[in-house]
């Protein structure tokens, strides 16, 4: 059928018009659509979808497109459909985006214009939209929602961006709406109709063996039958592969096809086959799916038929989505089709079938269908309004089924409610017309009765966590319906809200009361109740109820109405619940309370009154608008019944005094966390809050005294302020004084917080800009940690923002560390130490900070309150509260006692509290007393403070006790407090005696000069006490430092001891260097005849172990260097190369020139006896074996420990060998000079090879290097000559060293290479050398890329690392058999010798000269060794070594150089003709000559030697360090400096070279001369001259991490642009960027696993193999984190060097501000990297966050 199907490029232009004469069919314009539509699909579905097991996908679809979709489209479009859809894509645009989101897509919100926080943008529209300059958020989404461009009421401003604009894509008509022709249309009435309706009875067809009769014709049924498996959320992954394994038998690979596939789609066919056989593997896999999880897979058989047009029907509803996004006109007949209902069936419409069926759908058709609804109905408002009619009025069933249904959320259509009703013309719309509000708490209340007791409260013990999850989306909804509050109210707006309203309050009055608590007494409760599920809902409700508050306030009828019923909710409740005891009769100084006896600590208490809250919360919105007058007209007074309406939060206060007395101990952890919750952040706003204005309105409606009264009672504190003989046991009288304490903090809470409005005449700016400043009072905070501590509205917004600049500045953060906010000095004024939302915590740091900082600016310590703002009316009488008989009462009865000294009965913070209950009174008259006349101001603290009293217990008044206070040594901390207190009296006595205004303005005249009086006594005492003060200060600091030394801990104290006295010997030396420096000025040259002696000093180091000190000598034990040996590819350029993984068969003996991957070996610098660690390590082996189930972060097997000081990671130890110093007389050397030249040196060395060569071929066979014997003879040269220029015998090494040495060594091999440690391997010298040049490279790199010196700024680690690290290297060639060392070196020296070449040597350009020098210096001693006799070349003969073997590797590398850099094109012009120019234009002849020509002699020659000279910097510079720890010789002091041109003559002349490199050549002309012909002739170097490869070029690039972009959004659309290379789904993926060379990878995702030695790898673990061998760091974008790896089991997690504007990172980013790059902290990532700290870093990070061992890093 399909000839023509593989021309086009895809299924949209493979099209095949179907056969004629079917054509024809469709084209008859009289014939009935539906049944020719369905004979169509009767004859091809089953057919096409016939292999389902083994698709064929693509074949598939070209016969979909042939025999269905082209005929369909042709009869609905009436021409060709490529063309006709193009015609309509070009004139339609719509205005709304409509993007639907996938889980884990960044969005963005506006803070400025989004209505609310539900709105969001696409990264397109963000980015093309005027919000990308306003404050934004970026958030990632949980999938399910859309794009909201385009929709006018989700914005304030801004609704649309450039891309979706109207006009905005080139349409050229101003309408933008492109009418369908009427024909077009009339087909699509005829056509969508038959297949929308083909679509719903295909998805909810419940027969499994039958069709419906008119798609059954013409067929024969056939008995073939699928076994089905279904999605569901309940069994994992590897249960499923399990259970089909077991079930069907087959392989692994299959069964995990088959999981993948069912978690994508939601179902797939497991076998095909007969009825019965499909019916019993159905029957297999539910019998082994639920041995291992209790609940069987569920399984169906299906019969193909009804399979393959299930399939089908999901294809048209795709089908259909695609054509929905054409045109208006198809999106609008689709959705009155959809509506449809069919007349007086009484059945729903099609598309609320559909959302009835779904939960039983399984996944992959409901995403057909959900992104069906939102290219329709949610693309056009008035059919988006018609559905939410619809999924209200089946809201109750959806939410039913959504709550049993086991698909996530995302996956359910109830998922869509946000879509519409956080739109504020539908919400209106739905609660006006659907009584939405009301259908959602009915929802709820007929989802929650399985949590109702037996009272009809809920309780939630023995809740399942998932389903309570569920429920929390219904009261999810309600939030969204009403986040925006309407601005017009109709009547029928107002009757709908009431209605709803009173039916959420009987939620409440379910909530009211609830899980009630009592007191456990005697032992201790067995089994902590569940209290999450309570607390987590009053948090979900909080808000809500803030919004319902809100909403009421919005009209004064209805506010009032809604109190009243409200009022009788609570009411009811509380009449109900009280037990109807008889009422008793308390008495104090006269007054009489009658109440019904109850107490906390016996009696049942809740701390749940979302009622009573509710109601406090609608009394201040009433106080507010003035309206409560009217209160009287809807709560009659009889019934409002104050009295009742306190005593719940009263009781529920008195609970958490109680748990602060540790009265409720045996009440366990749950409750503790309870009343955490009560006054956390969370939560307070609708429970403590209200509690304390529920507090406030009673103290406002009652008698003061009753009110005090009732308090005392319920605080069970009556007896205790009644003079009665006080108990004896101190537990008791603890409690007893912790309850006064939390008694005085509520009075003062009910008079003095007044911070609400309503409560008085401030708005919730002042509010929160009070909140900001107490928690700033405590310490500067950063901008997170206040968000955190405040509110969020329905908006989650906290107002922040608009206030924190008024009383905060800015302090931006350093490299490490946040930016925080730090008080203005005006606002401290503001403090209140008694601030009602401060923890115990809180309250002392603040008055600590406060009273510290009063003391630095010598003032005195008093923190009285500020006067707070005054009452509204409805609340003004409770000021009377401080007036009242009972209120002096307890005041007295509490200075009475402290006077009294009856220490066991008060306390300082009982003094402070009623100190501070004086000065609120005080407070109070005076704010009076200012505003009106004397005779008017009833309120009379001052009279009734200084009043005597008559009774014994009044004799003396509260003055006379103020003074007395004052002497009492105990409150020497108030004392300045209490002189304020005297002084207000002072004031307001005054302003009582002076009675009419213009007295006042006198006094305060005349106060002001007795102030002056007063103030020089004051001065005077004031001196005193400081003094006294700061005697006592000191005494204090001395004992507290000499505590906290005992304290610390024992390696603490010697960590600092120690590193003090490396300091001081670093000093030490310097001063000595420096000493012997001005006295004799010795040669600075380290190599040749004018070599200066070694500095050497004799070192004696302290073991951190055991703390004894040790001179380090060749014979004494060993000391050692704790070590981390790493592989690197630090240095490489070369990213892509492809690593080994183990190096069996490496010969690591010749560095590639790129440096692909190197050794390095790091030391934290921290000296131990090698006894002493062996013993550490094996004490903690033994440690560990002991207990298994630790997760440890080291290997252990592989050597890893913590350093015992340090803890930094290690896996060996470096033994510390002191350098030999030597010395050569100068003269001696020069006479040396005139016969060891050059040529002869040679001579004399290849005499020694030939000879060892003639040796070792006697014994066995070895590939003798094939070198010509040309110069030999000629003189008088044997075997032996070499020992003729000096010998010595070789240092003799303690055993213990020996034994460190092959240690060390050991672990040099096996970690460089891989492999597993022997001790006899041939390589392991090759690796010694190999670390030892590698490292150098790696600190030279370091330091040359931070700009430092070469010398004298090394860290003490690294240098104390390298100077240990050098001297093994020299030293641990006498570990190893010298004839493997020597044979070593011949190979080596073949890269370097004349007439002298092995088959292996590799040519010049693939070699690393400076791997070769370190190489030949180290190995060359071993040609000096003689059978049985232990010899190594004096220090002359040395000096002549290394100044020969260095400068032929330089020559070498020169030639490397000039020859790399052949294709450097000048730059400028230049007419330098120095001599070195020259020499350098010379060379190029000779090489160009050497290579017949390839080399072109065009370069000019100062071009030439500016190549060399900046090209060899890195190279000097490694050899400078590498001879300077060899051989101890000071280096000239421009090395210390930091200065190009100095440099290089320093460097210069400290390795014996002419400035002018060339002249070497000149000078060694005819030894050289062979050697350059050499090297020139060979073919990869004429390869590379010829441009057929690439050489390295130097000096090489430095490496440094990736360029990241300045905005993190940036990063974060590269994300989204991001697809997996291996997979096409739509999933969700976790792009990760690597740092180190800026690949792209598809992390945590089975997709992009790598099989590596036979584990899976995750695509991070698997490219650090190869990136950065096994070490690396990637950002995760999306998460915003940075991750450091290493090997396959560790890493950790940093945030991301991006900052917000507070100076913030965001991991995870969860706060979602707009993020910039920080270079600073970017900068430190990258010297993580290059210092080889990675490791080190996890290692620390790991030990801190023990978090991160559940990670398996192998699958990142
Ligand atoms: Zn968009
Ligand atoms: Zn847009
Ligand atoms: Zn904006
Ligand atoms: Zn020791
Ligand atoms: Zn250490
Ligand atoms: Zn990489
Ligand atoms: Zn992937």
């Amino acid at each position: 059928m399909a000839d023509g199907g593989d021309g086009g490029p895809g299924a949209a232009g493979g099209r095949v018009p179907a056969q004629p004469q079917e054509r024809a069919l469709w084209c008859d314009e009289r014939f009935d659509f539906q049944a020719t539509f369905l004979q169509c699909l009767a004859k091809h579905v089953p057919n096409i979808y016939s292999a389902e097991m083994d698709p064929l996908l693509e074949k598939q679809e070209e016969m979909v497109q042939a025999a269905i979709l082209y005929p369909l489209e042709r009869y609905l479009f009436g021409e060709d459909p490529d063309t006709f859809l193009e015609k309509l894509q070009q004139s339609e645009t719509s205005q709304l985006c409509g993007k639907v989101f996938k889980g884990g897509e960044t969005t963005y919100s506006c803070r400025d214009c989004a209505v609310d926080p539900t709105c969001v943008l696409c990264m397109d529209c963000f980015q093309n939209s005027i919000h990308k300059n306003h404050r934004y958020k970026m958030h990632s989404s949980t999938g399910g929602g859309f794009c909201d461009c385009g929709d006018t009421e989700a914005w304030k401003a801004g609704p649309v961006c450039t891309k979706h604009e109207p006009g905005a894509s080139g349409s050229p008509k101003e309408n933008s709406e492109c009418q369908l022709n009427e024909e077009v249309m009339e087909h699509s009435r005829r056509v969508f109709p038959s297949v929308i309706k083909y679509m719903v009875d295909m998805l909810i067809w419940e027969e499994e063996k039958e069709l419906p009769p008119e798609l059954t014709i013409s067929r024969e049924k056939v008995d073939s039958y699928y076994c089905v498996l279904f999605n569901d959320e309940h069994h994992s992954y590897d249960h499923v592969i399990y259970s089909l394994q077991r079930a069907l038998g087959c392989e692994l690979g299959e069964a995990q096809l088959h999981t993948t596939a069912i978690d994508k789609e939601g179902r797939r066919a497991v076998k095909a086959g007969r009825y019965a056989s499909c019916q019993e593997a159905k029957e297999e896999i539910k019998r082994h799916s639920e041995n291992v999880s209790q609940r069987p897979l569920h399984v169906e058989v299906l019969h193909a038929d009804v399979m393959a047009h299930q399939k089908f029907a999901l294809r048209l509803g795709s089908w259909l989505n695609k054509l929905m996004s054409y045109s208006r006109d198809f999106r609008q007949i689709f959705c009155q089709v959809c509506l449809k209902e069919e007349t007086g069936s009484g059945k729903p419409c099609s598309i609320s079938k559909l959302m009835l069926w779904d939960a039983k759908l399984h996944k992959g058709a409901r995403k057909v269908l959900h992104e069906l609804i939102f290219s329709s109905f949610f693309m056009e408002m008035e059919y988006k309004k018609h559905f939410a009619v619809e999924f209200v009025k089946y809201y109750k069933a959806l939410q039913k089924e959504y709550i049993s249904d086991d698909h996530d959320r995302v996956l359910s259509v109830t998922a869509l409610s946000v879509q519409m009703f956080t739109v504020p013309t539908l919400a209106r719309h739905l609660i006006e017309e659907q009584s939405v509000i009301t259908t959602i708490t009915e929802t709820l209340l007929e989802v929650l009765p399985e949590y109702l007791d037996k009272n009809d409260k809920f309780n939630f013990q023995g809740y399942s966590l998932d389903k309570l999850n569920r429920v929390y989306a219904v009261i999810y909804d309600l939030r969204y319906v009403l986040i925006s509050k309407p601005t017009v109210w109709t009547d029928r707006l107002r009757e709908r809200f009431l209605e709803g309203f009173v039916s959420f309050l009987r939620i409440l009055t379910c909530m009211q009361g609830m899980e009630e608590i009592k007191r456990q007494i005697g032992q201790h409760i067995e089994v902590d109740p569940d209290w999450e599920a309570a607390i987590a809902i009053q948090m979900q409700l909080k808000n809500i109820l803030l919004m319902f508050q809100e909403w009421c306030a919005c009209d004064e009828e209805l506010l009032l109405r809604a109190y009243k019923e409200c009022h009788k909710s609570v009411m009811r409740c509380s009449t109900n619940s009280s037990r109807l005891r008889e009422k008793t009769a308390f008495h104090l100084c006269g007054h009489t309370l009658e109440s019904r006896p109850y107490r906390v600590s016996l009696d049942p208490v809740s701390i749940h009154l979302p009622l009573s809250r509710t109601l406090a919360g609608l009394h201040v919105r009433l106080s507010k608008t003035g309206r409560i007058s009217r209160l009287h007209e809807f709560v009659s007074p009889e019934e409002f019944q104050v009295d009742l309406l306190v005593e719940y939060p009263l009781r529920c206060l008195v609970l958490v005094a109680q748990v602060a007395a540790e009265m409720w101990r045996r009440n366990g952890l749950s409750l503790i966390s309870q009343v955490f919750y009560y006054q956390d952040v969370k939560c307070r706003e609708e429970m403590y809050d209200k509690d304390i204005i529920m507090l406030q309105i009673g103290a406002s409606l009652m008698d003061p005294n009753h009110f005090l009264l009732l308090i005392l009672q319920r605080y069970e504190l009556a007896d205790a302020f009644r003079r009665i003989k006080p108990t004896k046991d101190q537990e008791l009288i603890k409690q007893c004084n912790v309850l006064i304490e939390e008694m005085l903090q509520i009075l003062i809470y009910v008079v003095g917080e007044r911070y609400v409005p309503g409560v008085s005449n401030v708005t919730k700016e002042d509010v929160i800009m009070r909140e900001i400043i107490h928690l700033l009072c405590i310490e500067p905070m950063a901008h997170s940690a206040i968000t955190k501590s405040l509110p969020e509205n329905e908006n989650n917004e906290t107002g922040l923002e608009n206030v924190i600049d008024k009383v905060a500045t800015f302090k931006k953060p350093g490299v490490s560390g946040h930016g925080v906010y730090e008080l203005k000095d005006e606002c401290l004024k503001e403090f209140n130490m008694f601030f009602y939302h401060y923890t115990k915590t809180q309250h002392s740091k603040a008055e600590h900070t406060q009273k510290k900082r009063r003391k630095q600016e010598n003032r005195d310590e008093a923190l009285p309150p500020p006067p707070p703002p005054d009452f509204c009316p409805a609340f003004s009488n409770v000021v009377r509260l401080l007036n009242c008989d009972v209120m002096m009462h307890i005041l007295r009865t509490i200075l009475q006692r402290a006077v009294e000294l009856e220490t066991h009965l008060w306390t300082e913070a009982m003094i402070q509290m009623v100190l501070h209950l004086l000065s609120l009174g005080l407070l109070e008259e005076k704010q009076q007393l200012q505003k009106s006349p004397e005779e008017e101001v009833t309120f009379d603290f001052y009279h009734k403070a200084s009043r005597m009293g008559s009774s014994a217990l009044n004799a003396v008044n509260i003055l006379m006790l103020l003074e007395k206070l004052k002497r009492i040594p105990q409150l020497e901390a108030q004392k300045d407090m209490i002189n304020w207190i005297l002084q207000m009296f002072d004031t307001v006595k005054r302003m009582r005696e002076k009675s009419s205004l213009t007295t006042v303005a006198a006094t305060s005249v005349s106060e002001a000069t007795k102030g002056d009086e007063t103030q020089s006594t004051q001065d005077k005492e004031k001196a005193e006490r400081k003094r006294k003060a700061e005697a006592a200060r000191l005494h204090r600091q001395k004992i507290m430092a000499q505590m906290s030394a005992l304290q610390r801990n024992f390696i603490e104290t010697h960590k600092l001891l120690y590193e003090n006295t490396l300091e001081a010997q670093g000093k030490e030396d310097a001063i000595m260097e420096e000493e012997s420096m001005s006295s004799i000025d010795y040669s600075r040259i380290a190599l040749g005849p004018k070599r200066g002696p070694s500095v050497v000093e004799k070192e004696v180091l302290t073991c951190i172990l055991c703390q004894e000190e040790q001179e380090v000598k060749l014979e004494s034990a060993a000391m050692v260097l704790s070590a981390c040996v790493q592989k690197s590819t630090a240095l490489t350029q070369n990213r892509s190369r492809i690593l080994e993984l183990s190096g069996d068969t490496l010969d690591p003996l010749f560095m590639h020139p790129d440096l692909p991957c190197g050794t390095h070996t790091g030391s934290c610098g921290h000296v131990m006896h090698a006894a002493c660690w062996q013993k550490y390590f094996e004490a903690m082996q033994l440690n560990f074996r002991q207990r298994l189930h630790v997760e440890q972060i080291f290997d252990l097997e592989n050597g890893e420990y913590l350093c015992p000081l340090c803890k930094s990671l290690c896996n060996t130890v470096i033994p510390i060998v002191p350098l030999q110093a030597q010395k050569i007389n100068s003269e001696d050397a020069e006479a040396v000079a005139q016969i060891l030249s050059l040529a002869r040196w040679l001579e004399i060395i290849l005499v020694r090879i030939s000879g060892y060569s003639v040796k070792n071929a006697k014994g066995e066979k070895q590939n003798a290097p094939a070198f010509v014997n040309k110069g030999l003879g000629s003189s008088a040269l044997e075997f032996n000559s070499i020992l003729s220029f000096g010998v010595q015998s070789s240092a003799k090494y303690s055993s213990s060293i020996k034994e460190m040495l092959i240690l060390f060594a050991t672990t040099i091999y096996r970690v460089g290479l891989k492999v597993a440690p022997n001790e006899a391997d041939y390589r392991i010298p090759m690796m010694t050398w190999s670390t030892c040049a590698f490292t150098i490279q790696c600190i030279e790199n370091l330091l040359e890329t931070e700009g430092k010196p070469l010398f004298g700024s090394l860290q003490n680690r690294q240098h104390s690392g390298l100077k240990a690290l050098v001297q093994f290297a020299a030293a641990q060639r006498t570990t190893s058999p010298q004839v493997l060392i020597q044979k070593h070196l011949i190979r080596l020296l073949g890269v370097l010798l004349p007439n002298f070449k092995m088959e292996d040597t590799p040519s010049l350009l693939e070699v690393d000269m400076f791997h070769v020098l370190v190489g030949t210096v180290l190995s060359f001693p071993s040609l000096y060794w003689e059978d049985a006799v232990d010899l190594q070349p004096s220090s002359i003969s040395s000096a002549y070594n290394h100044l020969y073997l260095f400068h032929l590797t330089t020559l070498a590398h020169i030639t490397q150089i000039v020859i790399s850099s052949a294709k450097e094109s000048p730059t400028a012009r230049s007419h330098d003709n120095s001599e070195e120019a020259c020499s350098a234009q010379s060379f190029c002849r000779e090489v160009c000559q050497y290579t017949s020509g390839c080399f072109s002699q065009d370069i000019p020659g100062w071009l030439v030697w500016d190549c060399v000279k900046k090209g060899i910097m890195p190279y000097l510079r490694c050899a400078a360090l590498f001879f300077h720890y060899l051989l101890g010789v000071s280096p000239p002091e421009e090395l210390q400096q930091v200065s190009e041109e100095g440099q290089f003559k320093a460097l210069c002349s400290y390795l014996s070279l002419p400035t002018n490199l060339f002249l070497l050549f000149q000078e060694y002309w005819d030894t050289v001369n062979p050697l350059l012909q050499r090297w020139c002739a060979d073919p990869v170097v004429l390869s590379c001259l010829k441009g057929k490869s690439i050489a390295i070029r130097y000096p090489r690039k430095r490496n440094s991490l990736i360029e990241l972009p300045e905005d993190y959004s940036c990063l974060l659309n590269q994300a989204s642009q991001f697809r997996c290379p291996r997979s096409s789904d739509d999933e969700q993926k976790h792009p990760v960027l690597c740092l180190f060379c800026g690949a792209m990878l598809c992390s945590q995702n089975t997709c992009c696993q790598e099989l590596v030695n036979g584990e899976e790898l995750g695509a991070c673990t698997s490219h650090a193999l190869q990136c950065g061998a096994g070490v690396c760091m990637f950002l995760k974008i999306r998460e915003c984190k940075v991750v450091l790896i290493e090997g396959k089991t560790r890493g950790c997690l940093y945030p991301a060097p991006y900052l917000d504007e507070y100076g913030e990172t965001d991991p995870g980013l969860k706060r979602g501000n707009p993020l910039h790059l920080c270079r600073e902290r970017y900068r430190k990532l990258h010297l993580l990297w290059q210092q080889h700290c990675i490791i080190e870093e996890i290692a620390r990070s790991q030990e801190t966050n023990q978090i991160f061992f559940g990670f398996n890093w192998q699958l990142l």
